[in-house]
């Protein structure tokens, strides 16, 4: 079984005050889940040490939202995976749609940084997605495949299966506009069918282990619906990350959705 997992990227947002004041509210709420599914932050890089001391031994993991594929040397502005595995990150997003919108990251780039978060152990988290006129052009599919295939060129089949993917339809990121739950089932079950058809003598295995989360838009009122889709194993959650308590129900939704509600009720 595919273990659920929920990851909170703040994107450029925060402040000492503020990142200590979410905290506060967010980890009470997010102690019941702690065991039965995955949990991390992806804070701004320099409050990376902050929301470390502050997540402590809570089981919550710490995340960044990038990576350089270089590990040292003249990139001025760029942050190594080795130097967020030395401020204790567990999770790297890679290939956000704003990093390759924004700042022009190739698919090409993003498996040279899938390559290197993964090499030090770390879990890269694979982001992928179509935009709008991609979608209308019935490019979805194709779109998807393309990105999710230079990253096993770059690290091969079984490491794409070390991380994590996440579907995020561009047109869906923080415009409150979510995809439906039949869009996402569709992509899902063709990521995982085209997973297997890279692999077929294991297909069996790969597909079936690699996590595929989604993201775009989540908030409390659709996060049950889509975390219940058989092939949506969590959710990366951007806008309503920020807002402990939205978060927190996300959080709960992800566990009943997965079954993973246990009642437990921890008092330490
Ligand atoms: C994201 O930043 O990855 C994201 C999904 O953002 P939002 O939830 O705000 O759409």
């Amino acid at each position: 079984m595919r273990k659920p997992i929920l990851i909170a990227n703040w994107k450029m947002n925060g402040s000492l005050q503020s990142n200590q004041a979410l905290m506060v509210r967010l980890l009470p709420r997010l102690r019941l889940f702690r065991k039965t599914m995955d949990l991390a932050v992806c804070p701004p890089f320099p409050y990376l040490f902050q929301v470390r001391d502050l997540l402590g031994y809570t089981g919550i993991m710490l995340g960044a939202q990038n990576a350089s594929s270089y590990v040292s040397g003249a990139y001025t502005g760029e942050v190594s995976a080795t130097m967020l595995q030395e401020m204790g990150c567990r999770y790297v997003l890679v290939g956000h749609s704003e990093r390759r919108a924004l700042y022009g990251e190739t698919s090409q780039d993003v498996s040279a940084k899938f390559r290197s978060v993964l090499g030090l152990g770390l879990i890269p988290v694979l982001c992928v997605g179509e935009t709008l006129e991609e979608r209308e052009n019935n490019q979805t599919r194709t779109v998807i495949e393309q990105q999710i295939q230079a990253v096993i060129d770059e690290v091969g089949l079984a490491s794409l299966a070390r991380g994590v993917v996440a579907y995020e339809p561009v047109w869906a990121i923080g415009t409150g506009e979510t995809a439906t739950p039949e869009q996402v089932s569709l992509v899902h079950q063709d990521i995982r069918q085209f997973v297997a058809r890279c692999a077929p003598e294991a297909s069996g295995d790969i597909s079936q282990e690699l996590r595929v989360i989604y993201g775009g838009s989540v908030k409390p009122g659709n996060a049950f619906e889509l975390f219940s889709l058989p092939d949506v194993d969590g959710g990366l959650i951007g806008g309503a990350s920020l807002h402990a308590d939205d978060f927190g129900t996300i959080a709960g939704a992800l566990a009943e959705a997965s079954g993973v509600l246990t009642g437990e009720c921890e008092t330490e």
